[in-house]
């Protein structure tokens, strides 16, 4: 990205922020200014704007709902194009069919789903992400995951091109897709699900939220879980057996509630975040032999 880019007034109908601080676009809170943030509010303007980056050959960021990232705390000296702004469609598609923008957060998704009682996205309604972000992410929770209810995703190549891919065209596993290989902006994504009662359907994602609550430390930032899940075990039980729960490097510290999550005990920077994973990593590795890798995306 060549810093002194001038992009204010090529693309004047599209939302363009200069110096946005992405602290207030992130779950943890944390991180510097992006030298540029679009914010389309349809399709064709996130076409326009990825046209416009390919001429210029910059490569955009793509930020959903910000709840699986940590950005630098100098900021991101680039362009980032925000789905949060998006038209929010949601509609019915043939019996059991939704189909949804990609800015569209999961639990809004989830309630839809509800409302029209069809059963499928229950595991979802907890996971504070967008759909564009968890269909990258192949999101999962208590036994659920994307990747099992999804059935085509609609997509702009990096020239602004629209294309769509079916779910098996995904290449989906464990919290990866060929979105996490492929510079491709999900646009919109069509769920396949089943017929269900509305009361079992709310009640399952009424019970998950208590799990949750009680489980995973809601109450301050994080991006969720810090680590992925190592085979054959557990990421935050590894870390508690090396005796790191509440474990703090400035205001960033391994929750007391669930050592799989890094939270922001207030003013945290990203070096306060990245020295205690390290940290946490290091310890690990040395006393169980197993290598934690981030699960969390490191923006820089
Ligand atoms: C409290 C908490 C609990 C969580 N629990 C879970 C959980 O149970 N299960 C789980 O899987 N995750 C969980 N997460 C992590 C996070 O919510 C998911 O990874 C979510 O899918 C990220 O979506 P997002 O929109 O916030 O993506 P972002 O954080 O904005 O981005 C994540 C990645 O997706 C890319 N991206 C975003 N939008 C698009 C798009 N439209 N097209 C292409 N790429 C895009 C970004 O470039 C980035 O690479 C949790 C997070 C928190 C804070």
């Amino acid at each position: 990205m060549e810093s002194a880019l001038e992009l204010r007034g090529l693309l004047p109908e599209v939302e363009l922020l200069e110096n946005e601080p992405m602290s207030r676009h992130t779950t943890f809170r944390i991180g510097g200014p992006a030298r540029w943030m679009f914010c389309p509010k349809t399709p064709q303007e996130a076409g326009d704007v990825l046209r416009l980056c390919h001429e210029k050959g910059v490569r955009p960021f793509f930020l959903g709902n910000g709840s699986n990232l940590l950005v630098s705390d100098e900021g991101y000296d680039g362009v980032v194009l925000s789905t949060a702004k998006l038209e929010q469609t949601m509609r019915l598609e043939d019996d059991t069919g939704i189909y949804v923008q990609s800015g569209v957060l999961l639990s809004k998704l989830a309630n839809f789903a509800a409302d029209h009682c069809l059963t499928g996205l229950e595991f979802a309604s907890g996971i504070p992400g967008s759909v564009g972000g968890a269909v990258r992410m192949n999101a999962g929770a208590y036994g659920g995951e994307i990747s099992r209810v999804l059935e085509r995703v609609d997509y702009l190549d990096l020239a602004g091109r629209l294309c769509w891919a079916t779910a098996a065209e995904c290449d989906f596993s464990y919290r990866r897709s060929v979105f996490c290989k492929q510079p491709w902006l999900i646009t919109g994504a069509l769920f396949r699900l089943r017929h269900g009662q509305e009361t079992e359907i709310r009640g399952d994602m009424a019970e998950l939220a208590r799990r949750r609550r009680e489980k995973q430390p809601v109450e301050y930032p994080s991006a969720g879980s810090t680590f992925k899940r190592p085979q054959e075990y557990f990421a935050a039980a590894l870390i508690e057996e090396c005796g790191l729960k509440g474990f703090q490097v400035g205001g960033a510290q391994v929750s007391e509630k669930h050592s799989g999550f890094v939270i922001n005990r207030g003013g945290a920077t990203c070096a306060d975040v990245l020295e205690l994973m390290a940290q946490v990593r290091s310890k690990v590795l040395d006393r169980t032999g197993v290598m934690l890798e981030p699960e969390v995306e490191i923006l820089r």
